[in-house]
């Protein structure tokens, strides 16, 4: 039998309905920016597996660096514990991230480094004696599934059937060309009328709201007015971490410094789960008490593995290297070219690029949400061609990993523009 017969007995999938969705592909093997599935059909991915995987599949560094780490210290626990692979890593990334950044909190996914970074914010108010625990966020924003992240995210349909049973969030729209005055009053009467602990946000791209882009100043106004008015700020790095935005994270085309900051994703260039809540020395302090009430409560049974942490900083230093660096500006360059190719197609809306991402919607009359029908055909028309693009409603974007040869970029950009004229109405 078929993996995706076998599948279907024992396996529950993520955002699936089961009843209506086609069967998910066996995959048996992945190099650089391919995949392959058990029929042996090759695919490119053009999202480097949900933006998690910027260097390829099956990397042998980072192969190497995990079966070193494995036969050296695999795990140990975290609790009384430390290790030179979390306390390079902890060094490394305080070299890289915004100057402010001065400690390192792990855990395992996305979500969790939200979840962290949301009761750092309340408690830092609480142990100071001042209870705040509302969270203002951006509409249509994703911070991932656990429960204050899924608060703070404001797609509805990942929301509706707890609604009641969430933090309470208040949302203000993304500062969008046109929106910015709009943005800043709608953050001031928030601070204003509740009691605001933080601002959170993904800093410059809204990634599963469909990569909507807008602007650093905008960005950095934002922030100036959380700060002047006392609340903190938490950038939410996740997606825009490790050269996607084509610097090395969102917040470095800013002139405002957020006091929390949170990565995962390519964290380990996408081998191993593993998460990094960073804080400002101010925020640490707030925690450092004779008092152990005063003390952060939260842990995950894995938190430091050694292992992620050693492939982390193998993956770190591959994105350091020119290499890296001149392919994330090659892809740069190429988007830069395709998109002027689309802004000549007329049925193409609002095409844009950051980094190694771009995104544009195409027109239609047809179902636009987000599993609308739309978004249905374009993608199996993608699986069909060998490409993997999962576009959101009317939404087609690229995230690629920074490997992927120029023949398979323009591949990806000629069947995209195939899909334009043949999947849409
Ligand atoms: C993917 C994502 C998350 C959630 O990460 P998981 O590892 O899926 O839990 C949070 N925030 C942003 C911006 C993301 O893109």
């Amino acid at each position: 039998m078929k993996l995706q017969e076998r599948d279907e007995k024992h396996l529950w999938h993520p955002y699936t309905q089961h009843q209506t969705a086609s069967k998910p592909l066996g995959i048996v093997k992945g190099k650089d920016a391919l995949l392959w599935d058990e029929d042996g059909k090759e695919y490119i991915d053009a999202i480097s597996s949900w933006w998690v995987n910027p260097f390829g599949h099956s990397n042998e560094r980072l192969a190497q660096a995990v079966y070193k780490q494995l036969t050296q210290l695999e795990h140990v626990l975290f609790g009384g514990f430390t290790h030179e692979p979390a306390v390079l890593l902890a060094e490394k990334l305080i070299s890289i991230l915004p100057s402010n950044q001065q400690k390192i909190f792990f855990s395992d996914n996305g979500s969790t480094a939200v979840e962290v970074a949301i009761k750092m914010a309340i408690q830092y108010f609480f142990n100071k004696g001042d209870q705040r625990n509302v969270i203002v966020a951006f509409e249509n924003a994703f911070h991932g599934d656990t429960f204050g992240a899924m608060a703070a995210s404001g797609i509805t349909f990942f929301t509706e059937s707890f609604k009641g049973q969430l933090l309470e969030v208040v949302r203000i729209p993304i500062p969008e060309q046109g929106k910015e005055y709009l943005a800043e009053n709608k953050l001031k009467e928030a601070i204003r009328e509740h009691k605001v602990a933080a601002f959170i946000f993904e800093p410059l791209v809204q990634g599963a709201a469909g990569m909507k882009i807008y602007s650093e100043k905008a960005l950095n106004n934002l922030i100036n007015i959380a700060k002047s008015e006392g609340i903190l700020t938490i950038a939410d790095e996740v997606m825009t971490g490790f050269g996607r935005t084509g610097k090395t994270f969102a917040c470095d085309y800013l002139s405002e410094q957020p006091d929390i900051i949170c990565l995962s994703k390519a964290l380990t260039g996408g081998t191993i789960p593993l998460a990094v809540t960073s804080a400002t020395q101010e925020i640490f302090d707030a925690f450092y008490d004779e008092d152990v009430n005063k003390a952060l409560f939260h842990g995950h049974t894995y938190m430091g593995n050694p292992t992620g942490c050693a492939v982390a900083l193998e993956a770190i230093q591959i994105l350091q290297t020119n290499e890296t660096q001149q392919n994330i500006k090659r892809i740069e360059e190429h988007h830069k070219k395709f998109l002027q190719r689309l802004k000549d197609n007329p049925k193409v809306e609002n095409p844009r690029t950051l980094g190694v991402i771009l995104a544009f919607e195409v027109k239609t009359t047809g179902n636009t949400s987000y599993y609308g029908s739309i978004r249905n055909q374009l993608y199996q028309f993608f699986i069909n061609k060998g490409i993997i693009l999962r576009p959101v409603g009317n939404t087609i974007y690229i995230l690629p990993p920074y490997i992927i040869t120029n023949a398979q970029l323009q591949h990806i950009y000629n069947v995209i523009e195939e899909a334009i004229e043949e999947v849409t109405t």
